[in-house]
């Protein structure tokens, strides 16, 4: 039954964050819509999971080739419609996309084999795991990577033999037809990827048409309404959720590499990223030294209209946003915060906002507590490390976590204390590039991870065949009849079995 209506009729029409310019229109979907476009996802995910995983990785390397050939026309989309600098949309939503596609397009065959389960005790049956395709994956994203997140999760559940149909946000929904229509060229079945367009209720609408999983991306807010109904109807999800990374500058960080890793962790994508640096930890050893230089180099940003000048910075999604980040920014000097550098909008068309770094920031602070989402690095000065990994965990968030020190091994023992989904030591955001690797988060940044074997794994539904090295014995002796008779010989085996040492020998003679 759909109880959700999408509520508004029409069209979303794009405008240019960085201008304000119309940059296209797309017609938002019905019920009726969202209905039949997982019918038909469902009907050809029959055929495409008849197909050898061999036949699918080799059109999933088409389309790999396609996305090259069409790179340019997505980095230009992007760049409008996201307001991205070019080079940017090439390292955040070009590079990961090949990455994902070439490691499980030429792992997917080990990933997905069956997996015998080795047996301890039952020494006269045999167990195996298989990967069965889950049917068809509602892929749920946000803005912030348009092009990255929708491409990866369909690549990865296509790979998995599944059929995918995309909510995209309102926000970006130009990238996300652009990505179906680069899979329907490099020879994906046209039906097998659908994209239903429009708001929040449309995303409601899509779970509640009967899809065998959700692969959802946005903010906590919002997924846990999505958890809460993917339980009502039993079907899995994996929830990718908001981040509030710490970065911790120990006292022997490496300083020209810890500036610039801050520097590009804070402030790409205007600091729009779940696992961009948020709180600034630095040990006060280093602070002096570490601090100046940290302003300097962004004081040298520069900020613009990516698609008209050479810029590093691009502006805000939404004015909504940047009144976000207005109000914590504003919050946090009038609770005593010093602006080293920004703080304010910048009055141009567009949504910009200065690169701000903000001191004497204290942990009760609402900048240190709520995903900032904008080009904002709050500091706090540490005196030792245990305070900076107590400061780490004092989240409710747990995505991403970032350690700068000279000494690996020590940066290794701290991470292991850091309560995060994943800490990088000495880098920053770089492993949602890594295909290899797990992405996902602690706390309330998420159930599950994409990404990695187990990701892929997760795709498919688990099966488990169970089958006998004995047929044959006429029967089990744990099978009927119960007979008095057997208790103490069945009491005797348990101890035989479960007892140890010189109990064990005394129960097998007595
Ligand atoms: P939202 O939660 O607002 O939206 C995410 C998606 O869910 C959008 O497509 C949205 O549609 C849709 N949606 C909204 N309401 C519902 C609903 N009730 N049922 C189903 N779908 C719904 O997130 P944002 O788009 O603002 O993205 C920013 C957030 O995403 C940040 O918190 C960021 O940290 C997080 N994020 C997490 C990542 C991770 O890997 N952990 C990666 C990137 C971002 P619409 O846009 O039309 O409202």
């Amino acid at each position: 039954m759909i109880a959700a209506s999408p509520s508004r009729s029409g069209v979303l029409s794009v405008r240019s964050p960085a201008n304000g310019e119309p940059v296209g229109e797309v017609p938002i979907s019905t019920r009726e819509d969202v209905v039949a476009a997982v019918t038909r996802a469902r009907a050809a995910q029959k055929d495409w999971a008849a197909r050898t995983l061999a036949e699918r990785c080799a059109v999933l390397r088409r389309v790999r080739a396609r996305y090259l050939e069409r790179i340019d026309a997505v980095v230009e989309l992007v760049c409008r419609e996201n307001g991205k600098p070019r080079p940017e949309v090439l390292l955040h939503d070009g590079l990961p996309v090949l990455q994902n596609i070439t490691y499980f397009t030429d792992h997917a065959e080990r990933i997905l084999e069956p997996q015998p389960i080795p047996m301890s005790l039952t020494l006269n049956r045999s167990s195996y795991l298989h990967f069965v395709p889950r049917g068809v994956i509602a892929v749920i994203g946000p803005w912030n990577f348009p092009v990255n997140l929708t491409f990866c999760s369909v690549a990865m559940a296509l790979i998995a033999g599944n059929g995918v149909v995309v909510k995209p946000s309102e926000y970006t929904p130009l990238s996300a037809n652009l990505v179906r229509d680069i899979f329907v060229e490099g020879g994906v079945p046209a039906d097998l990827v659908q994209v239903v367009q429009g708001y929040g209720d449309v995303g409601t609408a899509l779970i509640e048409a009967g899809v065998d999983m959700v692969e959802f991306t946005g903010s906590v807010a919002t997924g846990r309404k999505v958890g809460a109904l993917c339980g009502e109807r039993l079907i899995p999800c994996v929830l990718e959720l908001g981040g509030k990374a710490p970065a911790l500058v120990l006292a022997d960080a490496p300083l020209p590499r810890t500036v610039e890793a801050v520097l590009w962790g804070g402030y790409a994508n205007a600091g729009q990223a779940c696992a961009s640096v948020e709180r600034l930890l630095v040990h006060e050893a280093i602070y002096d030294r570490f601090v100046p230089a940290l302003v300097a180099r962004v004081k040298s940003l520069r900020v613009g209209d990516p698609s008209r000048e050479e810029v590093d910075v691009g502006p805000l999604v939404t004015e909504r946003q940047r009144e976000v980040v207005e109000r914590l920014v504003d919050d946090a000097v009038a609770r005593g915060a010093r602006v080293l550098t920004g703080g304010r909008r910048i009055d141009r068309p567009g949504y910009f906002f200065e690169p701000t770094v903000l001191a004497d920031c204290t942990p009760e602070m609402d900048i240190f507590n709520q995903e900032i989402f904008g080009p904002v690095v709050p500091i706090l000065k540490c005196s030792d490390d245990a305070q900076m990994v107590a400061e780490a965990n004092r989240s409710h968030l747990g995505l991403m976590a970032y350690v700068f020190t000279r000494d690996t091994e020590r940066g290794r023992r701290l991470a292991e204390q850091i309560e995060s989904g994943t800490v990088m030591v000495n880098d920053v955001l770089a492993t949602q590039a890594m295909p290899e690797t797990p992405w996902g988060g602690a706390k309330a940044s998420g159930i599950g991870v994409t990404h990695s074997d187990d990701g892929l794994r997760h795709l498919c539904q688990q099966r488990h065949v169970n089958y006998d090295l004995t047929p044959w014995l006429t029967k089990e002796v744990w099978w009927f009849p119960y007979r008095a008779a057997d208790y103490p010989r069945l009491r005797k085996g348990l101890g035989v079995l479960f007892a140890r040492g010189l109990d064990r020998l005394r129960r097998l003679v007595g």
